[in-house]
């Protein structure tokens, strides 16, 4: 057999970690999606949250997650 190599994770690195709720309003469809980014600085967490289809508002600070903003 062949057993899959995993990459030995770092251990001293500095992490971000980016936590998103989808802020849908619940009035027109219940949503509680939530989603968790790493990346070495806090632009890096909010480019790989974009990259999974998530939407960020910095005016609102509020999330909308890619099932949901696919709707819209
Ligand atoms: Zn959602």
């Amino acid at each position: 057999m062949i057993a899959p190599s995993k990459p030995h994770p770092p251990r001293y690195v500095e992490q971000h970690q980016l936590l998103l709720y989808c802020d849908q309003p619940p009035s027109l469809w219940a949503c509680d999606v939530s989603a968790q980014f790493a990346g070495s600085t806090p632009g890096e967490c909010l480019r790989r949250a974009r990259a999974s289809g998530w939407r960020i508002h910095r005016t609102t600070r509020t999330a909308t997650c890619p099932q949901c903003s696919g709707r819209t």
